[in-house]
């Protein structure tokens, strides 16, 4: 009998629906899919890494016992993120011809993949639009009913788990819902770089190039990997120009703006200037309420409003916060059986949130972290000895905004630095100056600034 990997996965997981309870079912299980065979194994995917590995360690074993129930002998089975699914830039299988695989006897096919390599989860109807994302989810709308007329690039930027990835692919998401003959990749940085690398090394480069530059539109992911990376930027230069020239579009994302990466040569940093630049901010109460209600809704999860509440006033950080709160939630609940309350959430994340009652609470420490992330240092570093530019840039504006938001005596700034106060006097100053001399230096400053003080 020849099945598929979505075939054999269905019959997994209506046995596996009777083994284990219904909560766990829903929560963990109901949202993996088997995307297909490769190598003679079966790749079941989950939504995230985290549901994944909980996946495997929890009911990995009754899984894969499942499945050799279903194909009529054990076979090796790999859990993995959806996201980094297919960790090839393109689908390297030809989807049109099917084949059979010889360890497994079931088609290695996979027809329910149409859509090149993006999420199909990743939609505008999930995309929640807050205060914080506006600009940048009409620019997506924009380019995804008007590829190339608009904004091109468009360039996204923002910090981790605000949903760059996730308006970027509902862009290709929509534009193959239009019409699915258009050709539409999503690459992060890092599968750019490592396609690169291999293609070099077999002799390959020419038809990489033509892989690249033969889309229609081109999505590339974290742009801020290519910071140093000369020869990774050489190639993606020629790729913008050829792509930019024919009339195709580009959106380009990143964890900061284009005149923020020192390590990204002139000519592609001006290049990103080109389009539309739109920044996406950590989300407000209101949109972090809506998100988990958006949540809740397509994820059939029953969240009482309190509890929902509750979980948007503790995480303020990211969207992937938030959703890694309700993840852990459910996990808690049906481990201990007991029902989703405010209660229960309490407990349930203690210690991955910072209780609500806190938000406000601002402390030296937590200004000298958020400082030092921002500038990729340690925060040891930043008190210690060393006199590197590295550090003497981050460390004089962790002063500063340690007295400008707490209004600490200078002696205790100096103190925390091990610095005396002429130190602190020379250091707040040099930053007053910057913040009026350097636009780049305000805006990462005040990015700081309104990650630390947005509590709401
Ligand atoms: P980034 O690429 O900026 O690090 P992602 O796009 O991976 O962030 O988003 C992290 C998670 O948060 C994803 O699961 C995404 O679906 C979700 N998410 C982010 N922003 C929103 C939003 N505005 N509405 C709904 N879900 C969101
Ligand atoms: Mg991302």
């Amino acid at each position: 009998m020849e099945l598929t990997a979505h075939e054999v996965w269905s019959r997994v997981l209506e046995r596996a629906e009777s083994a284990v309870t219904e909560q766990s079912f829903r929560t963990w299980l109901e949202g993996t899919g088997a995307v297909g065979v490769s190598d003679g194994e079966l790749v079941v995917e989950g939504p995230s890494q985290f549901h994944i590995e909980w996946v495997e360690d929890k009911f990995g074993g009754l899984l894969r016992e499942l499945v050799a129930a279903v194909v009529g002998r054990p076979i090796r089975v790999t859990f993995r993120a959806a996201q980094s699914a297919p960790s090839l830039s393109f689908p390297e299988l030809d989807l049109n011809a099917p084949q059979s695989d010889p360890v497994l006897g079931v088609s290695t096919a996979i027809p329910d993949r149409r859509r090149s390599n993006l999420n199909e989860r990743y939609t505008f109807d999930r995309y929640v639009v807050g205060g914080n994302n506006e600009l940048a989810a009409a620019a997506c709308r924009a380019v995804a009913e008007q590829p190339a007329r608009m904004y091109n690039p468009l360039f996204l930027y923002g910090g981790v788990g605000l949903g760059k990835t996730h308006l970027m692919h509902a862009v290709g998401n929509r534009i193959l819902d239009r019409d699915p003959h258009v050709r539409v990749a999503y690459v992060s940085s890092e599968q750019f770089t490592n396609a690169l690398v291999t293609a070099i090394q077999e002799g390959q480069t020419a038809d990489f190039r033509r892989r690249y530059r033969n889309m229609d539109v081109l999505l590339v992911d974290d742009i801020h990997f290519l910071e140093g990376k000369e020869r990774t930027q050489e190639e993606f230069f020629h790729t913008f120009n050829a792509l930019h020239d024919a009339q195709h579009q580009l959106v380009i994302t990143s964890d900061r703006p284009p005149k923020d990466m020192p390590g990204i040569e002139e000519r592609l940093v001006s290049r990103f200037e080109w389009g539309l630049v739109a920044d996406i901010k950590p989300p407000d109460y209101e949109t972090r309420m809506a998100i988990l209600r958006k949540k809740a809704e397509y994820d059939r999860l029953t969240l009482d409003d309190d509890v929902i509440d509750f979980i948007a006033r503790s995480c303020t950080a990211s969207v992937r916060e938030l959703e890694g709160a309700v993840i852990k939630l459910l996990a808690y609940s049906s481990l201990t059986h007991r029902d989703v309350d405010v209660a229960l959430a309490r407990t349930a994340l203690q210690g991955m949130l910072r209780p609500p009652e806190s938000t406000h609470r601002l402390t030296p420490k937590r200004i000298q972290n958020a400082v030092a992330r921002e500038w990729g240092v340690s925060p040891e570093a930043l008190t210690s000895k060393r006199r590197t530019r590295e550090l003497t840039v981050p460390r004089q504006v962790a002063m500063y905004l340690i007295r400008d938001l707490l209004d600490e005596p200078l002696v205790r700034v100096g103190n925390l630095f091990n610095r005396d106060h002429s130190t602190v006097i020379h250091s707040v100053r040099k930053v007053e100056s910057g913040l009026e001399a350097d636009a780049r230096l305000r805006h990462r400053v005040e990015h700081v600034r309104s990650l630390l003080t947005d509590g709401s």
